[in-house]
């Protein structure tokens, strides 16, 4: 079909205001918040799973590729065009359809933005509890099909303990619908589960069931510090394994201290050469039992352990986490944050020498890696900078962010705990999944054998 007469059918489908084809519009959807760029030829904003349906089915017949996208978070190319044609922006499908909090659960469209759920929700005593630090930016969808997560999952579990069910547009535009609203099925495969983490290679979400869980009761916060980002690590694997589940475990290293207080010098962490924030929630005794633990067992390896007092300083902690996007790039002006090898996950013991590895890597390549992240998880955002106008710095970041990768795979790791492949690690995926590889290809083929949903990523 040519182009125009394409344009003319997918107007019929949406209406002229949900189509942009302007060469202005179409850049705002060539990049996300990674380095990954691609021109789209149609941006299409539908506004309902019957308009879905229809632009995906006339898609596959036209064999044209159709990227779903959400808020264009991603740390992966994910919802980058990187084959051309229609970029679906699922923004404008952003309504909670059922509260029903009774059953623990609530149903909504795709592109609502994950904090504006928890505001609906705080009210009723509920919340959604995966915490991705683009909270207020990011979609539901996107953090579905990314299979997101944060600082909480280290107790809570990432977005996929929390998906009971899903609305999918399939590549032939045929819509279905997984799970169920009970918290147990094992009613055949687990479809949901497959469509979670699938970054929109698989199907576009049209709709969700989630699970809720009550607001804890209570939370405190304590800021344990450490020489060196190795005994950091050995204190969060005895704090995980003596029984204790902190809320949050978060990990931050000289360099992004240093950062964080360059950026705001009214934070005032401690200089250390590692901190651990951990967050214990619950009962309030609960609460005050955890937090003495904690300190207990990281008594012998910390140089200092601060309890905050009351709310006030527990909000001035988490403040100080959440300033890490934007202080990172303080450590030198010059420099620019790329989000390059900044998402490796390791098997908890690993945790010391991986911390031991990466700062060996920055060594040899003279180039300061800042790491956080959420520790607790044994993921580690291993953050660089580059003067992005030289292509030495590229060459070592990359060079760097391939031995973080494969260092990451060779301990029993994953080169993505959280951001996804996307096109940024698709490279990886056979050295870290082997022959279950071959096994996606052959789902991806059995499901959208013309190949037009989300080409060129996930490396199927
Ligand atoms: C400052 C910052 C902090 C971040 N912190 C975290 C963090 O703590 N934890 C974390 O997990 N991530 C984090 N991210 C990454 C990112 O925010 C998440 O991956 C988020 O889930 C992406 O949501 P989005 O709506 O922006 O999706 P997009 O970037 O638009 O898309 C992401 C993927 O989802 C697919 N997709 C989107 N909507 C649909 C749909 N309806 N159906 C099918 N596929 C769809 C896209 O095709 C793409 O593959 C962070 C990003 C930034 C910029």
């Amino acid at each position: 079909m040519q182009k125009s007469d394409l344009l003319k059918n997918l107007q019929e489908i949406v209406g002229n205001e949900r189509i942009s084809t302007s060469t202005a519009e179409l850049y705002c959807y060539s990049c996300d918040a990674s380095q990954i760029r691609g021109m789209p030829d149609f941006v299409l904003r539908p506004a309902s799973t019957e308009q879905v349906s229809k632009i995906v089915r006339l898609a596959n017949e036209n064999e044209i590729p159709v990227t779903p996208r959400g808020a264009g978070t991603g740390l992966a190319g994910g919802a980058v065009p990187v084959e051309g044609g229609i970029v679906l922006d699922m923004s404008s499908m952003n309504r909670i359809m059922e509260m029903d909090l009774d059953n623990l659960q609530v149903t909504i469209e795709p592109g609502i933005v994950q904090e504006k759920l928890n505001e609906a929700l705080e009210p009723y005593g509920f919340f959604f509890p995966p915490d991705p630090g683009s909270s207020a930016m990011c979609t539901l969808g996107g953090l579905i099909a990314n299979n997101g997560s944060g600082m909480r999952s280290v107790k809570y579990g990432t977005t996929r303990n929390y998906v009971l069910g899903l609305e999918i547009v399939l590549a032939d535009g045929t819509v279905i619908n997984t799970g169920s609203k009970t918290s147990k099925s094992v009613a055949g495969y687990s479809l949901t589960d497959l469509f979670v983490g699938s970054e929109g290679t698989l199907g576009v979400i049209t709709k969700a069931t989630l699970k809720v869980r009550a607001l804890p009761k209570e939370r405190s916060v304590l800021l344990a510090s450490f020489d060196n980002p190795e005994l950091a690590g050995k204190a969060v694997v005895k704090v995980l394994s003596s029984g204790i589940v902190p809320s949050a475990c978060e990990i931050l290293d000289r360099n992004i201290i240093e950062a964080i207080n360059t950026y705001d010098p009214h934070v005032g962490l401690p200089k250390a050469g590692a901190i651990i924030m951990f967050e214990v929630d619950g009962t309030e005794n609960s609460v005050r039992e955890g937090i003495e633990m904690i300190k207990d067992v990281c008594s012998s390896l910390a140089t200092s352990i601060r309890a905050a007092s009351d709310k006030t300083e527990r909000d001035e902690i988490w403040a100080a986490r959440r300033l890490v996007g934007a202080a990172v790039s303080r450590l030198d002006p010059l420099r620019t944050r790329v989000y390059v090898g900044e998402d490796i996950g390791v098997p908890l013991k690993e945790l010391p020498g991986m911390l031991h590895k990466v700062g060996e890597i920055s060594k040899e390549f003279n180039l300061p890696i800042m790491t956080y992240g959420h520790i607790g998880d044994g993921n580690l955002h291993t953050g660089m900078c580059i003067d992005v106008l030289d292509e030495t710095d590229w060459d070592k970041l990359n060079k760097a962010a391939d031995k973080i990768h494969r260092t990451a795979i060779s301990i029993g790791g994953t080169v993505t705990a959280e951001h996804g492949v996307g096109s940024a690690r698709a490279e990886y995926m056979g050295l870290e999944l082997g022959k279950g590889l071959d096994v996606m290809i052959l789902i991806k083929n059995a499901l959208d054998p013309k190949g037009i949903l989300n080409p060129g990523k996930m490396g199927v």
